[in-house]
């Protein structure tokens, strides 16, 4: 393991940052996990409280912050999800660029490593497929994704501007679509929806007639990655792409949610949304020579495990009746 580093995790109550903390203090270091709860959950950290080497502070990125001490940042603090990226779009800016730069001048007071979590959105729609880091991208500036798309491009463009001029130790990675445990049921992106409505039994909301495609990649593999990229030298920045090769189009996907759950659901046709990306998939080339890292886990193996994950959270959360509980039988 490398010596143990003081690390600031933004975003640690949300997805991925609540594995990424589960993750940096299992390899013995201390965590600190900054986040407002905008879309993040108490219930990600609960069992991470319990542990001496983690702390949490609740705060918007969108402000300054002042620390004692950090060696390793990862910001990973912004909505992710498309219907909470654009609930507030303007937020979602703010968040993108004013978060990263509060971070990066962080990092410059501390000499600090900071870890961007950019996005394939930085593609937008593309017609390279599939997107080697060179591919500059085809985003529209005005649509309703474009608060996330060039808030994040924009974050990427600050940090390469404060590694040219302040040599700031910055790594930088293009995050693929990735589903896992800990994800929101309300989150509204596809792995969950499709799973959640395959469970209760109810319609699948398939936007569009099916045919777009993603890359799902398993959120473990994910994690693996992130440390990965963290503990290359500093002359390894990326971008790179993080994710998995392996490409599904919609169809695929809830046919197979639909045989893992067991589930009668069938399919409700909806309205694509606007500037929805129609094909997704990362050229890994780069980072499979600069890393040695490449993704695991299968979709079906990874879907199963986020099924009884989400089995659970409904559970729980006693968001189903009885019939829920009669009719399931997972695989
Ligand atoms: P998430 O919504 O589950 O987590 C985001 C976390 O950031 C939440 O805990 C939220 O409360 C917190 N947050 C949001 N705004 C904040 C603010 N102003 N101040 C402090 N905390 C704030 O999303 P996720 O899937 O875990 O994504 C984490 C990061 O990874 C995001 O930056 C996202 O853009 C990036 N990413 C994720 C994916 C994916 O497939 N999950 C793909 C590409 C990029
Ligand atoms: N999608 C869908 N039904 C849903 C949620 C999403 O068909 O209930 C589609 C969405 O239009 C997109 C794909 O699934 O084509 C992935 O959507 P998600 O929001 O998960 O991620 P992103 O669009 O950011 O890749």
């Amino acid at each position: 393991m490398s010596a143990q580093k003081i690390c600031l995790v933004t975003g640690g109550a949300g997805f991925l940052g609540s594995h990424l903390c589960a993750k940096l203090l299992q390899l013995g270091h201390i965590v600190i996990a900054l986040d407002n709860f905008y879309t993040g959950r108490e219930k990600n950290i609960a069992v991470l409280r319990q542990n001496k080497n983690f702390s949490l502070i609740t705060h918007d990125i969108i402000n300054p912050i002042q620390l004692n001490h950090v060696d390793w940042i990862f910001n990973l603090a912004c909505p992710a999800s498309p219907p909470h990226y654009q609930k507030d779009p303007i937020y979602t800016t703010k968040i993108s660029v004013l978060g990263a730069l509060n971070m990066l001048e962080l990092a410059r007071t501390h000499n600090a490593r900071i870890l961007q979590a950019s996005t394939s959105e930085v593609y937008g729609d593309p017609d390279v497929h599939p997107q080697p880091e060179s591919y500059r991208g085809a985003v529209n500036p005005i649509g309703v994704r474009a608060c996330y798309d060039e808030g994040k491009r924009c974050a990427e463009s600050l940090f390469f501007d404060y590694h040219r001029m302040y040599k700031t130790d910055i790594k930088v990675i293009r995050i693929f679509n990735t589903y896992g445990p800990n994800m929101d049921p309300d989150d509204g992106r596809v792995v969950s929806n499709f799973i959640i409505q395959a469970l209760k039994q109810e319609l699948i909301t398939m936007y569009g007639d099916g045919t777009q495609t993603r890359s799902f990649c398993y959120v473990d593999d994910l994690i693996a990655g992130i440390v990965t990229m963290m503990n290359t030298n500093h002359t390894v920045t990326g971008p790179l792409n993080l994710g998995n090769d392996t490409e599904f189009n919609l169809l695929q996907l809830a046919d197979m949610v639909i045989k893992l759950t067991g589930s009668s659901s069938t399919c409700a046709f909806k309205q694509l949304p606007s500037d929805d990306p129609r094909q997704r998939k990362p050229d890994l080339t780069l980072t499979k020579a600069t890393l040695g890292w490449a993704p695991q886990v299968q979709l079906e193996d990874g879907l199963k495990k986020t099924i009884v994950y989400f089995h659970e959270a409904l559970a729980l959360q006693n968001l189903t009746d009885k019939s829920y509980e009669k009719n399931i039988s997972i695989e």
